[in-house]
């Protein structure tokens, strides 16, 4: 082969090199988000993700982006102190313009719940702390490591130590602090446990048997640290896509919750 058929049988591999590679980005892109009126819509979807701003959170802001999907996250101050690597992830999710950001405690009790709730005063400082450092002004919340529904004068549920510190920051401050009623649970390393279906199924059981805190409603709950995990992301976005295809499903903020 002379030197000129050499050079054109190159160009040709480089071609058919480039053209794969496209082939291959195309089939590895996510599939476009449902948006679908949903004018009888019975359910309300609302999901959570909590501990933020993590290594994972970098992953769960793309994806919340890519799905055009509302989700409520409730985020530790103390992160973006102890790991200013972790500010840029912060910085998103601020930007990010599907979600509604809660306060989670500046300390997360720093692993020692029982203590942490054992002084009330110690969690209204450490909710305020956060509340300043991350600039959080939605008055919502969620207690670190107790599940805790206080919405309303009515609608309370959960651990009476617990309740007591939540109370404070409810009368004093507005706070308002979601339990949940179904997580999305992970191994400990960040890789989710089940598949999309069984999860999407899951959850619309609890809504028909009326299995939720209140009716029609369900907040489920995540970790950032799951999104991590490839598994994790991907099981996510199908799970998203099965409810935004749903008619009897919406997924809102918690903005968005009935209070009554
Ligand atoms: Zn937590």
């Amino acid at each position: 082969m002379n030197k000129r058929n050499l050079v054109i049988v190159a160009l040709i591999f480089l071609l058919l090199d480039c053209a794969l590679v496209t082939i291959k980005l195309n089939t590895h892109s996510r599939p476009k988000p449902i948006h679908k009126p949903k004018p009888h819509y019975k359910y309300s979807v609302f999901l959570t993700s909590d501990d933020g701003p993590l290594v994972g959170s970098k992953n769960l802001n793309q994806l919340i982006l890519d799905y055009e999907v509302p989700v409520s996250l409730f985020l530790v101050g103390r992160n973006i102190i102890a790991d200013p690597g972790l500010k840029p992830y912060y910085e998103a999710y601020t930007k990010n313009p599907y979600l509604i950001l809660g306060n989670h405690s500046y300390s997360h009790a720093y692993g020692h719940y029982k203590h942490f709730y054992s002084n009330p005063d110690t969690v209204v400082a450490d909710f305020l702390k956060c509340e300043k450092i991350l600039n959080i002004t939605s008055g919502f919340a969620r207690l670190p490591g107790r599940n805790v529904w206080l919405l309303s004068d009515k609608l309370q549920k959960g651990e009476k130590q617990a309740m007591k510190a939540a109370k404070k920051l409810y009368l004093d401050y507005g706070y308002k602090f979601f339990g949940w009623d179904y997580e999305l649970r992970h191994n400990g390393k960040g890789k989710i446990l089940k598949d999309a279906m069984t999860y999407y199924k899951e959850i619309k059981k609890m809504l028909k048997n009326g299995k939720t805190f209140t009716k029609n409603q369900i907040v489920v709950l995540m970790h950032d640290q799951m999104f991590t995990n490839k598994k994790s992301q991907e099981v996510l976005g199908k799970l998203i896509l099965l409810l935004q295809n749903d008619d009897e499903c919406k997924l809102k903020l918690v903005n968005e919750y009935k209070f009554q």
